[in-house]
């Protein structure tokens, strides 16, 4: 098996900021990652679903943009491998009243934390915090770069489906421009052998795809019929400084998924989606709920992939503790 970059400190990670992270040979490494989460996915189904593998470490989250599941997910993560979770509020900190980022982390890591989780809304500051500090850093999404604990997840519910990615055809759908998912999901896919195809309006792309190892469409009707998953994104206004679409409605008209578009995907095509969604735009409330639809699946084994990433991170790479009985 091809090692991830060794790590002196912790186990074989130093740091998961980009899939490009996780070696040399990436798809080896999500291989390593996919591997070691069926293990968490079972522990994750037991009454106590609970092991010792991070005893006495403790993982900081550092959230500087809004967040329901990532963070929860992490938070979960950690418990369930029984390290010590702090969560730092941005909103109620110091760093309203001015502290900088590297005070902050400083300060942080004076309180002896072994890794720091951090979103946040500029690209390249979960490397900018992984020069200065000592612990392990993930980033769990920084403005439109990467999210890479999201492509993992995405590749382990779609792998849990369909055996392997290889050869599989993926759409990603809708504001791949702003969208960190994208980027990581790209790179993740294509690793695993995945044929990704860009589908969006051409304000909706990045405005360079040089190096994009993908396809580009502007008709998802015509790709519908040939897909294994569909993978819908949100509009991130948030990131928008402009007007790139003319109106949601004639978004929502040529590229929401409703349900006579998804009659036309294969029988067994996924619909996923990293959330939040908004109902009505990218996805029906119809379409959202149906049994291919997988976007809960996505949530739930992003928990596992999260304890898997964390023991890679900080685990003594010695056992995980899956003797002990829950
Ligand atoms: N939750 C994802 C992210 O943080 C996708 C989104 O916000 O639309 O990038």
């Amino acid at each position: 098996m091809t090692r991830l970059v060794t790590n002196p400190r912790h186990g074989a990670l130093r740091n998961l900021l980009t899939i490009a992270d996780l070696g040399p040979d990436v798809a080896a490494g999500i291989d390593e990652v996919m591997n070691l989460t069926d293990s968490f996915v079972e522990v994750s189904e037991r009454t106590i679903p609970k092991v010792p593998a991070l005893r006495g470490r403790t993982v900081v989250s550092l959230f500087f943009e809004d967040s329901t599941r990532t963070r929860l997910s992490f938070e979960t993560a950690a418990k369930r491998l029984s390290a010590d979770t702090m969560n730092f509020s941005v909103a109620t900190s110091s760093v309203k009243k001015g502290e900088s980022l590297r005070d902050t982390i400083e300060t942080i890591e004076a309180m002896g934390v072994d890794a720091i989780v951090v979103r946040h809304s500029s690209a390249g500051v979960p490397l900018q915090i992984a020069r200065w500090a000592q612990s392990a850093v993930i980033n769990a999404g920084d403005g439109w770069h990467e999210h890479p604990t999201q492509a993992l997840l995405d590749c382990y519910t779609i792998r849990q489906r369909f055996g392997d990615l290889a050869g599989r055809r993926i759409a990603i759908v809708g504001d791949i421009r702003h969208s960190r998912v994208a980027r990581s999901d790209v790179a993740a896919f294509t690793a695993l052998g995945a044929e990704v195809t860009l589908v969006a309006p051409p304000t909706l792309l990045p405005p360079s795809l040089e190096g994009w190892p993908v396809k580009v469409s502007h008709d998802l009707d015509e790709m519908l019929p040939e897909l294994d998953v569909c993978y819908l994104l949100r509009m991130q206004r948030e990131r928008m400084t402009e007007a790139l679409i003319p109106s949601l409605r004639e978004y929502v008209t040529r590229f929401g998924l409703d349900a006579a578009r998804a009659d036309r995907l294969p029988d067994d095509a996924l619909v996923m989606h990293p959330g939040p969604m908004n109902r009505g735009v990218e996805i029906t409330a119809e379409v959202a709920d149906r049994p291919n639809t997988v976007i809960i699946d996505q949530v739930r084994n992003g928990v596992a992939v999260r304890m898997a990433v964390l023991f890679l991170l900080l685990g003594s790479g010695t056992g995980w503790g899956g003797e002990v009985e829950g």
